[in-house]
């Protein structure tokens, strides 16, 4: 997600001092010098320009206003469990929705979430309340932001299905849209580029809170058995291919690719569709090159073009540029 419209603050010095005066005003965090190894669960990846940190929902409405005022180019982060940044130098501001994380508020089988809230834990907080609907979600290590950004889903659940309204960002207000006007999509939704998540209400199903903990339990234990834990990883690298019968794990598995290694980057031997980094000169460029060497494999023996699941940030695409 990344704006490219003209700088009117041309120079860079001219930007830094408006960012500057943005984030002051509205007494936000703003920090320099962080690197996306830093900010990313794949540990890899170049400097980051700045990194600013709301932490209200009207906060984070009224500073990318500031930011589109100014023509200053932005991207949204939560935990960083599915973005790839190159290793190149990003000129534009991080907006970290990882301090946007107000206790959620349950008013019977809804509650109302901010964007930064820990998924595992609203998982938690549900499934204790004896609500149904998330409880597969438990595993997936992100923000409600960046699930609700690309409909995150595992073992038969997506966040989707139980999405009542999102809060947006929209000329520096925060706007409420229901989200039956969201298509929901395998991984991917109609959030247009520019747009930034707030918060979201849910609607859970009132359930029998043991049986969601078992549920619950039960997803993490098969989540532990086939994939890597602990790892430095973005999860699947690669979404299913609709038309195919077989997975893309099971695809990459059978190639015999478990444990390929480019560099710092590894095909993971526990699950195929897992890129992990290893080492402290582990780089953006080699889980990249591993990746694009699987999909030409891929490819190669079963004419399939595989789609990132992974989203891939690049320099390149800088706004000022
Ligand atoms: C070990 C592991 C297992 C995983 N398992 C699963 C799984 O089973 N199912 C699954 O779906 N995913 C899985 N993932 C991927 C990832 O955890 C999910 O995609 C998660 O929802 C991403 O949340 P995040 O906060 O880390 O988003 P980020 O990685 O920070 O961002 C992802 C995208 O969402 C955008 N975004 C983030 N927050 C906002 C916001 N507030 N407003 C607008 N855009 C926003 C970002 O700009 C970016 O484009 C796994 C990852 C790991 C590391």
């Amino acid at each position: 997600m990344i704006e490219t419209k003209e700088q009117d603050v041309s120079h860079p010095t001219q930007r830094d001092a408006a960012i500057e005066q943005i984030a002051a005003n509205l007494g936000v965090r703003a920090e320099r010098g962080k690197r996306f190894a830093e900010l990313t669960s794949l540990r890899v990846g170049g400097a980051v320009d700045w990194v600013l940190s709301p932490l209200t929902e009207e906060q984070a409405a009224t500073l990318v206003h500031g930011l589109e005022q100014k023509e200053i180019g932005w991207r949204p982060l939560g935990s960083g469990s599915n973005v790839l940044a190159d290793d190149g130098a990003h000129h534009y501001v991080i907006l970290s929705l990882k301090e946007l994380k107000a206790d959620p508020v349950f008013d019977g089988a809804r509650v109302s979430v901010t964007a930064g809230y820990s998924l595992p834990r609203l998982c938690i907080d549900s499934a204790r309340r004896g609500l149904s609907g998330i409880e597969g979600l438990n595993g997936i290590p992100g923000t409600v932001g960046g699930a609700l950004w690309m409909n995150a889903g595992a073992f038969g659940q997506e966040i989707g299905t139980v999405v009542e309204t999102v809060r947006v960002a929209r000329g520096g207000r925060v706007i409420e849209i229901p989200g039956r006007e969201v298509k929901w999509n395998y991984r991917h939704t109609s959030f247009q580029e520019g747009e930034l998540l707030l918060g979201a209400t849910l609607v859970l199903h009132p359930g029998d809170a043991e049986e969601i903990r078992a549920r619950m339990e039960q997803a993490k234990g098969q989540r532990m058995a086939t994939q890597p834990h602990g790892a430095r990883s973005a999860g699947c690298f690669f979404k299913n291919p609709p038309a195919s019968a077989i997975g893309t794990g099971k695809m990459i598995d059978d190639l015999g690719m478990k444990g390929t290694r480019k560099g710092g980057a590894v095909v993971s031997p526990k699950h195929a569709n897992f890129i992990v980094t290893e080492g402290d000169d582990a780089r953006a460029e080699d889980a990249l090159a591993l990746a694009e060497e699987i999909r030409e494999r891929v490819r190669r023996e079963h004419g399939i073009d595989l789609e990132y699941e992974v989203e891939l940030w690049s320099s390149s695409q800088n706004p000022e540029r």
